[in-house]
This record gives structure tokens, C-alpha cells and sequence, in this order.
């Protein structure tokens, strides 16, 4: 099985390279999964196509996505707005909801999902929400930082086969408003959101989560690992069978 997952382009002296942490490739692999990348596209018009003979769409971690495209001005602690990577994922969520492609999204790529879909999103933590837990923590990245609640009717409490956990936690951003396409299904302690999900009567299969599984997956607990063992077992829709 081939899953589509996309990467940043590094820009070095000679020429932009694209770049996939060697996590990804560990938790794809570990999972039996092939893959093929997917850089920022040079014409977005192609995302559909990119698409088509893959049976899942992974989105990766990453920069800050530009408040421009949720309508807000730049908060300081903002990252500098990658534009190519911006368009380019919001392609190939609109091209994987239009033809029902299962989405896992990752942090950056949960951030960026929710966007496309009309949601919003907390820019610094840190300073909008000065009570929460510190979620940009400088440890391990394969190291478990704070608790995570998962209801116990979601989609990801029947795939990671637990409603109690704990996750790494590498973002300053989090989500905000919500968009209605998406269900908050997981939350720390302090509420902020860590986990989404499409209603279970919607025939697009989307989880989105903020913590970073790929760096867990040699972990004891098999969250994280049943988290890439899903998309080896995805409901097969009518649409995507005919596009494999
Ligand atoms: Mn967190």
C-alpha cells in the first residue's frame, strides 16, 4: 500500500531540496507502508492528480502556517510564512476531501488541515493562553511531555486503543475555532485540542493529532505505532478504490 506524505523543500545554497525527518520514513516503514513524497508543488492545479494511485494522504510537521489564510494579522512570535507549502498542502486537502482520501494530519498538518477547512488557530500559546501547560517542551523528541484525554466513541480511541495517554509535545501553536467539518476528540489537561476527527457518518476518514507519533513509534506503549498501522486497514470508499 502507498500513502502520499508531504515535506517541506529545504532551501540550501546550490537548490531547494526536500526534506521528510527520517521519523516519517521509520513509522511508514515499520508500519509496511510505501510512500511517496510530496514537496511543496510547483502547480497546485496538479494536487488531484498527485493523488491518484495513493490510498491515504499523510501530513507532516513543520512552520507555522500564515494567519493570512485564517484571516488574522501576524502575531510576533508568528513564524516568517511559508507560502509554496501553504497553497500547496491546502491543494491536496481539498483534492483528498473531494475524493474521500483517508488523511492522517500531524501537528503543523492538523494546524493546516483545519485552516483549509475554515478553522482558526492560537499563534502562540506561550502568550494567548498564559495558563496553559508549556507544549513546546525541550525534551527528547521521543520523550512523553504531557497527558492527552481521548473520548471514548472517536475514531482515535478505537485506533490507538485508549482514552488515557500521554504524547510528546513540539508546537507553540495550537487550534482555536474549530472547523464544522471536524470533531475535537482529544484535549490536555489545559484544553488545548490534540486530536480531530470527521464525523463518523462522513465518508472522508481524517485523524489529525498535535503531538508528533513518528518519534514514538519505537516507544513501549503502541499508540503511536497503531496510529501508521491504521492506514494499512482504512475503509475503502467507493471513490478511492476506483483511484488505486
Ligand atoms: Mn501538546
Amino acid at each position: 500500500m502507498i500513502v502520499a506524505i508531504t515535506s517541506p523543500a529545504r532551501v540550501t545554497p546550490a537548490a531547494p531540496l526536500g526534506k521528510l525527518n527520517a521519523a516519517y520514513v521509520q513509522a511508514l516503514q515499520g508500519a509496511g507502508l510505501l510512500f511517496r513524497v510530496i514537496p511543496p508543488l510547483d502547480d497546485v492545479a496538479e494536487a488531484s492528480a498527485v493523488l491518484s494511485e495513493v490510498a491515504a494522504l499523510v501530513l507532516t510537521g513543520g512552520v507555522d502556517v500564515d494567519p493570512a489564510r485564517y484571516g488574522a494579522a501576524p502575531h510576533s512570535k508568528t513564524q516568517p510564512p511559508y507560502p509554496a507549502r501553504d497553497a500547496s498542502e491546502i491543494a491536496l486537502i481539498a483534492a483528498a476531501r473531494e475524493a474521500a482520501l483517508p488523511t492522517l494530519a500531524i501537528c503543523r498538518g492538523m494546524q493546516i488541515l483545519n485552516v483549509a477547512l475554515g478553522g482558526t488557530l492560537v499563534q502562540d500559546i506561550a502568550s494567548q493562553r498564559p495558563t496553559a501547560l508549556l507544549h513546546t517542551t525541550a525534551m527528547r523528541r521521543d520523550e512523553r511531555a504531557h497527558r492527552v484525554s481521548v473520548q471514548d466513541d472517536s475514531r482515535l480511541a478505537a485506533v490507538i486503543g485508549a482514552t488515557e495517554i500521554s504524547v510528546n509535545s513540539f508546537h507553540h501553536q495550537a487550534l482555536d475555532r474549530v472547523a464544522a467539518t471536524l470533531r475535537v476528540v482529544a484535549t490536555a489537561p489545559d484544553s488545548i485540542i490534540e486530536g480531530v476527527e470527521t464525523a463518523a457518518g462522513d465518508p472522508w476518514w481524517v485523524l489529525g493529532v498535535q503531538w508528533h507519533p513518528e518519534e514514538l513509534v519505537g516507544d513501549p506503549e503502541p499508540w503511536d505505532r497503531k496510529l501508521f498501522a491504521a492506514l494499512t486497514a482504512l475503509p475503502v470508499s467507493t471513490t478511492v478504490s476506483a483511484r488505486r
